[in-house]
């Protein structure tokens, strides 16, 4: 067996340990006779896991009594419709558009109410976050929008939106559990687990308990509805059983490895790695404001494209897979998640050294 090192933005790396521990426990879950993939989401074995889960998330995060945290499906990108279905009591939100997912979260909006754009940084690709210190949000505004790390582009905001008062919604999918939270800043904080947390299928929303209500927009489908979830414990359906019992070992193994102030430090060595690099190399350059870098997704371009075609393949064989940056920004992304080691990070820069110093 040999395992490469995978700098895919998502589905992405996950820790060895806990796939290792899965797979021990793949025929048989701690005596049951069973796979977890096999049993009854209503059985008290299953009830553990599922418990066990969101005990560790609210402990890592510290989630206040007064969020729910619900174990959804349909990706991230149905929470895009989800939010408005269930907020938009003004039938009138604000967003702020810092690249492709926001976008999307903003156009499907549109479909509910009236979605106003505050900011956005598309004038320049994306490469920024804007300002938003005080903007010109509307008063009657249910909520403002973000996509607070930017997977595409590699950009993540260092301070939060001033909202004027107004309840904060954010997509965190691609730096989920990477640093500490205060979540009491938030009404809604959401994300699809394959980026930061485990294997695509779930989506968890963490919300406040206010904004869980019936009075949402006329129509709205009962899986749509938070209320149908957080009353039943997210058991209304089926949930992405098996998922979810993968992000409670992701979880439980983030508090072995110190939590979330301990992930933030790790992240921040080995984004430093990386960045320190580039900001030297003559070959490589980030494609981003320095001032507004993701810890967790690194886009990087040589400024010729077949100079990056090469490095992308020649990379590909020496190990370091899934570096190709998204089509809308070219060159290469290298997404370097809490799973990433700190090694994959220091091999990878040593192996692009030596490939500017070869071309
Ligand atoms: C990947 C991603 C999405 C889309 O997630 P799906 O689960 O595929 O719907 C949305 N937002 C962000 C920030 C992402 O990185």
């Amino acid at each position: 067996m040999s395992r490469v090192y995978n700098f895919s933005a998502g589905p992405a790396v996950l820790p060895e340990e806990v796939l290792r521990e899965a797979a021990e426990e793949m025929l048989d879950y701690k005596g049951s006779g069973m796979s977890v993939m096999e049993m009854s989401h209503r059985s008290k074995v299953y009830d553990s896991i599922i418990k066990a889960a969101e005990a560790d998330l609210r402990e890592l995060m510290q989630i206040p009594d007064h969020y729910k945290v619900l174990f959804l499906q349909g990706g991230a990108s149905q929470q895009f419709a989800m939010i408005p279905m269930n907020l938009m009591k003004n039938k009138k939100a604000a967003y702020i558009v810092t690249g492709q997912w926001a976008k999307k979260a903003y156009q499907e909006a549109q479909n509910y109410g009236e979605a106003v754009k505050v900011a956005s940084s598309e004038d320049e690709t994306f490469s920024y976050i804007p300002d938003c210190s005080d903007l010109d949000i509307p008063e009657d505004a249910d909520y403002v929008y973000i996509c607070e790390n930017n997977t595409i582009y590699g950009t993540k905001y260092k301070t939060l939106p001033n909202t004027k008062g107004h309840t904060l919604v954010a997509d965190v999918s691609s730096c989920f559990l990477s640093e500490p939270v205060d979540v009491s800043k938030y009404g809604i904080i959401y994300g699809g687990v394959q980026k930061n947390i485990g294997p695509a299928g779930v989506v968890i929303v963490i919300i406040r308990e206010d904004l869980i209500t019936e009075d949402t927009l006329p129509g709205t489908p009962t899986m749509l509805k938070y209320k149908t979830h957080a009353d039943a414990d997210s058991l209304y359906n089926t949930p992405p059983a098996y998922g979810i019992y993968v992000c409670g070992k992701v979880f439980q193994w983030l508090k072995k490895m110190g939590g979330l102030e301990a992930m933030k430090q790790h992240n921040e060595e080995k984004a430093k790695i990386l960045y320190d690099f580039l900001d030297q190399s003559k070959m490589f350059q980030g494609t981003v404001r320095k001032e507004d870098r993701s810890l967790m997704n690194v886009p990087f371009v040589t400024g010729d494209k077949d100079l990056d075609a090469k490095f992308v393949k020649e990379a590909e064989a020496a190990g370091f897979v899934n570096l190709k940056g998204h089509r809308t920004v070219g060159g290469m992304r290298a997404s370097i998640y809490n799973a990433m080691p700190k090694e994959g990070v220091e091999k990878l820069v040593a192996f692009m050294k030596k490939f500017e110093e070869e071309n």
